[in-house]
């Protein structure tokens, strides 16, 4: 009897894992043509001034929707498009996306200083992202500095034979180079002397227990200290109330971005933003 319940236990675990096998390459499947079938679009998260609350920027952030298979966050198909070689063609679209919507904005007017975009350690291992970057920009017509690369301390452990100069290759474009998720991952700080990088991104799940957990406050100090200490610039990610913004102030970090003031946008709704913005204080 119990071994019976044994095998059933068994087959019910097999199945799950076929289940999941299948689900796996079902999206997969879907993930190949996802850019040809237009299926990905961008939301911006603006990034604020913590004090006046203004936007001086904005992060994009992909998001995938799929007849079969519904909507899907990036934490769900990221992973998989990175084993599968996928995310480099994503990544492609992504970039040239983002680049064009600045165009768009700029043209219309807009006060948007710099877009953020996410890349992945697959796209430096794949191809000379600099080559990818510098044609993005150029077919916007966009200087380097209006666009900003988010990439993790992933790519630093990968160590593709040519990240350094990809990196140089990068900031001669004038292009801005920050490291996402700052402390979660690998972190060498050895990597933060070799690199010719302007900031870092202090990791949410830091800020998630400020104020009241005395290990993520240190943690945010620590951070904080070093990115003073070198030089970088530092933004903070995942703000979601205010005793967050008022420890960040505190702590001299003066660029975030998080739910208290707005989640990912679409492209018309951050430029409604931007514009009440500039109107409030045209009038003040
Ligand atoms: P990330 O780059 O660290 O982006 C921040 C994530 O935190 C976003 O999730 C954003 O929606 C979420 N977030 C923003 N404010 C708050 C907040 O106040 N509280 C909480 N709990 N979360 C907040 P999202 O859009 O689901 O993206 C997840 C991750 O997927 C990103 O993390 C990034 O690593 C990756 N990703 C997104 N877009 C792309 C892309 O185009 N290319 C690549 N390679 N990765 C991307
Ligand atoms: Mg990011
Ligand atoms: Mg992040
Ligand atoms: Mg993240």
């Amino acid at each position: 009897d119990s071994k019976r319940r044994a095998r059933n236990g068994w087959q019910d675990f097999s199945q799950a894992l076929a289940e999941q096998q299948q689900h796996r390459l079902q999206m997969e499947t879907h993930l190949r043509r996802a850019v040809d079938n237009r299926e990905f679009k961008l939301v911006y998260q603006p990034q604020v001034d913590l004090v006046s609350g203004r936007t001086v920027g904005a992060e994009a952030l992909i998001r995938w929707r799929n007849d079969t298979l519904g909507e899907m966050r990036p934490d769900h198909f990221i992973g998989h498009a990175e084993n599968t070689g996928d995310i480099v063609r994503i990544g492609g679209w992504v970039l040239r996306e983002a680049c064009q919507q600045m165009r768009r904005w700029r043209d219309d007017g807009l006060p948007i200083v710099r877009i953020a975009v996410n890349v992945s350690y697959r796209q430096f291992l794949a191809e000379d992202l600099s080559e990818t970057v510098a044609e993005a920009l150029a077919s916007a017509g966009l200087p380097g500095d209006a666009l900003e690369l988010e990439f993790t301390e992933r790519v630093l452990i990968e160590d593709a034979p040519d990240t350094l100069s990809t990196f140089a290759a990068l900031r001669m474009l004038g292009v801005v180079l920050s490291i996402d998720d700052f402390g979660e991952g690998y972190s060498a700080l050895n990597y933060l002397r070799r690199l010719p990088i302007h900031g870092l991104k202090l990791s949410q799940l830091f800020l998630q227990g400020v104020p009241h957990n005395g290990s993520d406050v240190a943690i945010c100090q620590a951070v904080a200290g070093i990115a003073q200490s070198l030089g970088l610039g530092l933004v903070a990610e995942g703000i979601e109330n205010e005793a967050q913004r008022q420890f960040l102030i505190r702590l001299g970090v003066h660029i975030g971005q998080g739910f208290l003031f707005a989640p990912g946008l679409a492209p018309e709704e951050l430029a409604l933003r931007i514009q009440r913005e500039h109107e409030s204080t045209a009038h003040a």
